[in-house]
């Protein structure tokens, strides 16, 4: 074992101690082979096992029915920003984009490079401190699909239920909230997530999509990131991001023993509370997000007398609190408490808020 800060950061985040010493062992001898997991062939028949394994893990986490594909692709979440039109939107249909914060923003942008995209909703004006509720989106059924991003890292806002678009598919950027909760899958043609919050490694992403939607990727779709091309081959058209599957695996080995999805959910909820609850006692602190939208993962708040932020975040980081400043364009401060934060972080962060508070306030 080796010292430990409590680490808040927003990911790559903070992961169980022993996920990281079973990690361990993969690196020296993984399986018997006489090699370890690193110098392993991807076609050989231990880490397809290991792939395949690892994808019906998450299928029995959310529940998935058969006409849903797992893909195990590269290049992040933001490659999907551009991957989803390229593979399921024809270059003269419509794709509306609901805009809560800075990922749908950055989706929506990166989505107008490829067709005629539109925002069918938006809490831009009240500095994305709200989710608009669906009834007010202009969904119509010209839009080929409605992109969503459940939980925005950067602002501290999260759906709090998964949305009824009725016949126009939901693709939702799940990157920040992924296996944090139970889904009701149905509701979704697509969910994709960036792996290194809830699951740790960074490059991978998950990308589950339901049958129906594939069969109209652009020709100019590289082979790599065709949805459909991937799925035909597990995932192995190109050497994937063994190690990150490997991590990804245990992680969800992790999820399960903690109980799975329900379980995890009512433990992120609760620590969530008992931070927000801090910040509402009275005016030293402030979430700018209304207290119906605030986000389970990212707590997102300030200290009202903006001078004591740069104290605030030295004095945390002396008591080994670290990673706790906002997002570079959000600013203020942030505590990311996702499926991995262990209660006594929390415990010491709160404890911490409030000796300052009554030290400065
Ligand atoms: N979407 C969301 C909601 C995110 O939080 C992030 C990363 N913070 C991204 C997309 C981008 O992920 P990546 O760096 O893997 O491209």
């Amino acid at each position: 074992s080796f010292r430990r800060t409590y680490n808040f950061a927003a990911g790559p985040a903070t992961l169980p101690q022993e996920v990281l010493e079973r990690a361990r062992a993969g690196l020296a001898d993984w399986q018997d082979l006489g090699y370890s997991l690193l110098e392993a062939p991807f076609t050989g028949d231990e880490f397809k096992a290991l792939m395949e394994t690892t994808q019906q893990q998450i299928r029995t986490a959310l529940a998935l029915p058969d006409h849903y594909h797992v893909l195990f692709l590269q290049g992040g979440a933001s490659a999907q920003f551009s991957l989803i039109p390229l593979n399921l939107l024809p270059p003269t249909a419509t794709a509306g984009y609901v805009e809560t914060g800075h990922w749908s923003t950055r989706a929506f942008e990166e989505g107008q490079r490829y067709g005629p995209a539109q925002v069918i909703a938006s809490s831009r004006d009240s500095g994305f401190d709200r989710i608009p509720p669906v009834s007010q989106w202009a969904l119509s059924e010209h839009l080929h699909y409605c992109h969503i991003t459940p939980n925005e890292t950067a602002n501290g806002v999260q759906f709090q239920s998964d949305p009824d678009c009725g016949s126009v598919p939901l693709i939702a950027d799940m990157t920040s909230e992924f296996l944090s909760r139970p889904i009701d899958i149905k509701r979704y043609g697509m969910i994709y997530a960036g792996a290194q919050k809830n699951l740790g490694p960074t490059g991978l992403v998950i990308v589950i999509v339901r049958e129906d939607l594939l069969g109209g990727a652009r020709p100019e779709t590289p082979t790599v990131f065709n949805y459909q091309l991937q799925i035909a081959q597990q995932s192995r058209i190109n050497t994937p991001l063994m190690f990150a599957v490997y991590l990804t695996h245990l992680m969800l080995v992790w999820l399960e023993e903690q109980g799975g999805l329900k379980t995890v959910q009512a433990h992120n909820i609760s620590q969530s509370q008992s931070v927000y609850r801090l910040i509402d006692e009275d005016d030293f602190f402030h979430c700018p997000v209304i207290p119906e939208h605030r986000s389970v993962m990212n707590v997102c708040f300030s200290i009202r007398a903006t001078q004591l932020t740069q104290r605030f975040l030295a004095e945390a980081s002396a008591r080994g609190l670290v990673n706790l400043a906002g997002h570079s364009q959000a600013g203020g401060l942030r505590a990311s408490l996702y499926n991995a934060q262990p209660d006594d972080a929390v415990s010491a962060l709160t404890s911490f808020m409030n000796d300052f508070r009554r030290r400065y306030g």
